[in-house]
């Protein structure tokens, strides 16, 4: 089986993601041909797709022994948290801050509205939650915080790390997403839990209709704010915040700082503090190959006979089109390597199924769309595989950032068209 292994890869490159573009004289009109060309069915989402260079794609990872180790100023002993707070974070075996809850914590604690310059991976979940839990002590109002994730998943995962941090605490959360049945979330809200963790659509169904109310809320969070507007949660977010006094404590992360989120920070913050750890991004540590495939139907060969190899561990490939995503998981799971895949089209219980399944490896292989795969927190993925080229390098880094993480090596492998 020939596939290439990229060559040039000496060359050190910045793969950190930047607003407007991704260098290297692109252009920006000249599309990628060939491959899932005309196969974008259904919905149009942003701008035309732009042409990447392949050297883009390719990057050696870098020594291990380079990697500087951030050093945390302080312990979790010296955050001014409850017993049963503190007793619950080491529960859950965390020792030293990472470097977005080393920098946050402080300010957010003293009730600072924060701007959290940082991606998935870094810890900001723990970051926002655990100060958050603590100032909520002594809050009769409820609910009293409110907190928006781009995805139905990211929104999951959060009110799952809620409930380990708050055990013992008296403190309740009602998940407030999209896909699933609506009226035990209106019977959950009725309870009038402390922590509203949602997506901003469902949100904005239940305050039109008049089932939630914002206007008791001292606390915000937007996590993942570069996503929500690239998905176009905009108007939504709007009307939320809106909703809210205007006196609250505003927590705001973003892995990008565009003009548009500029924008947002200027209308939606109060004189916020700045902390950036945007210099942990992951994928310095991935080794990157691109391989060259004459069409679809090559590529699928080539995935397939890959698949069967046996380092093969744990692998996350992304594909663009949900239909594409399923089709491809299908086939790869009718050719005897067990695949799920998780994209708009399925409901929330059968992607959380198929997230499971991957996560406690009963399939080697999760094929998703990027939507989809968004904010997840996925551990010791082995391989990403860009079936279909990113839309922007942007993506790409975020991608082949599933891999790689926490100072594993990991490898990453994108498709393009052959020569
Ligand atoms: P996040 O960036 O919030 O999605 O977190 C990424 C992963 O790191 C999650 O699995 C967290 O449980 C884990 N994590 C976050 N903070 C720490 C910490 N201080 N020590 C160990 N693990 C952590």
């Amino acid at each position: 089986m020939a596939y290439n292994q990229g060559q040039g890869g000496g060359r050190p490159q910045s793969s950190r993601p930047r607003s407007g573009g991704f260098g290297g004289g692109n252009g920006g009109g000249r599309r990628q041909g060939g491959f899932s060309g005309g196969g974008r069915g259904g919905r149009s989402r942003g701008p035309a797709k732009k042409y990447i260079h392949p050297s883009k794609f390719i990057n050696k990872a870098t020594q291990k022994a380079d990697e500087v180790v951030y050093e945390s100023k302080h312990k979790f002993a010296d955050f001014p948290f409850g017993a049963q707070l503190h007793h619950n974070i080491s529960a859950k075996g965390y020792v030293t801050p990472s470097a977005i809850q080393d920098q946050a914590i402080p300010h957010i604690i003293e009730g600072r509205d924060v701007i959290g310059l940082a991606n998935t991976g870094t810890g900001k979940t723990a970051a926002f939650l655990l100060p958050i839990i603590e100032r909520q002590s002594g809050i009769m109002l409820r609910p009293s915080v409110l907190i928006v994730a781009p995805t139905r998943e990211l929104a999951q995962q959060i009110d799952e790390q809620f409930r380990e941090f708050s055990k013992g605490l008296n403190l309740y959360s009602t998940l407030i997403v999209g896909g699933v049945n609506i009226d035990r979330q209106i019977r959950d809200l009725k309870r009038r839990p402390h922590f509203i963790i949602g997506t901003p659509g469902r949100l904005k169904d239940l305050m039109q209709r008049k089932l939630l109310k914002l206007d008791n809320m001292t606390t915000l969070v937007l996590d993942e704010a570069d996503r929500m507007l690239d998905m176009g949660f905009l108007p939504d977010i709007r009307q939320i915040v809106d909703a809210m006094p205007r006196e609250r404590q505003t927590l705001f992360f973003s892995a990008t700082i565009t003009p548009d989120i500029q924008a947002l920070v200027n209308t939606f913050l109060n004189n916020p503090e700045t902390v950036s750890v945007r210099t942990a991004e992951t994928s310095e540590h991935v080794e990157q190959d691109v391989i060259e495939a004459r069409d679809k139907t090559h590529k699928v060969e080539i995935l397939t006979e890959m698949l069967r190899g046996d380092d093969y561990d744990k692998v996350l490939v992304f594909g663009e089109t949900k239909f594409g995503v399923q089709r491809l998981s299908d086939h790869l799971h009718n050719s005897g390597i067990p695949s799920v895949a998780i994209h708009g089209n399925k409901n929330q219980s059968q992607r959380s199924k198929a997230l499971k399944q991957f996560k406690d490896e009963r399939v080697r292989v999760l094929v998703a769309t990027d939507v989809a795969a968004r904010g997840l927190d996925i551990p010791n993925v082995s391989h990403v595989i860009n079936f279909d080229t990113p839309q922007t390098y942007e993506d790409y880094v975020h991608r082949i950032g599933r891999t790689g993480r926490g100072g594993a090596s990991g490898r990453a492998h994108t498709f393009i068209d052959q020569r």
